[in-house]
């Protein structure tokens, strides 16, 4: 049996204004009052795990652990199967300094073009990961199947969304209503794997 967030201060182990305030808004039914690693000033540890749910541990464990409160942390990407799931856990870093995407969907497409592939199947994760002073975690994955297009479409949503397409559609995340997106995304899934487990019910 998972264990329980009882109610009170959640810290969101994120300095991204934007994710807190989702978190915030996801979690605040079920008694939970976020405030941000950011606002705490808490130093952000180096991600340095070989998954994203390790990623995600270490972020949630460090933040716990230095605000003696339980805390939320996540981690996601981009997996392109021809590509050994590259970019993976480094998602961010192939959008390079300027954290520019253009250069990172260009970067997968000329991988898959190297190497010819016909297969353009790729999934998004996003690992959850709730973690308390003790060093206690509860984990949870989700994940969106899709395919990779070139070229990209669409100008909602943000990082590789241009180039997504999930499966049984024929538009990309980036051309989707962001409520359309937020309902199938791989960050839906584990959002609903987490509350369940440990937001909800005795
Ligand atoms: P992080 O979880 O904030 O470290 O983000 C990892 C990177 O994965 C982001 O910078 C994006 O490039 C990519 N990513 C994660 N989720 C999505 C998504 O829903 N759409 C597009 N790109 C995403």
């Amino acid at each position: 049996m998972a264990r329980k967030f009882t109610g009170g201060t959640l810290v969101i182990a994120s300095h991204n204004a934007g994710k807190v305030r989702e978190i915030h808004d996801l979690l605040a039914p079920f008694g939970a009052d976020a405030i941000s690693a950011g606002d705490l000033h808490l130093a952000e540890p180096v991600e340095d795990g070989d998954s994203f749910t390790a990623n995600a541990r270490i972020k949630a464990l460090a933040a716990a652990k230095a605000a003696n409160l339980p805390a939320l942390a996540d981690d996601s990407g981009l997996c392109v199967h021809a590509l050994n799931n590259e970019p993976g856990v480094y998602s961010a870093r192939w959008a390079g300094e300027n954290k520019d995407f253009t250069v990172a969907m260009r970067r997968i497409e000329d991988a898959l073009n190297v190497k010819s592939a016909q297969n353009r199947s790729a999934h998004f994760v996003c690992a959850l990961c709730l973690a308390w002073p003790d060093g206690h975690t509860e984990c949870f994955e989700g994940q969106v199947f899709g395919a990779m297009t070139w070229p990209p479409r669409g100008d909602r949503g943000f990082g590789y969304d241009p180039t997504f397409v999930p499966d049984g559609h024929d538009i990309t995340f980036a051309e989707m209503a962001p409520e359309q997106k937020h309902r199938m995304s791989h960050r839906a899934a584990a959002f609903n794997l987490l509350v369940a487990a440990c937001f909800k019910g005795d």
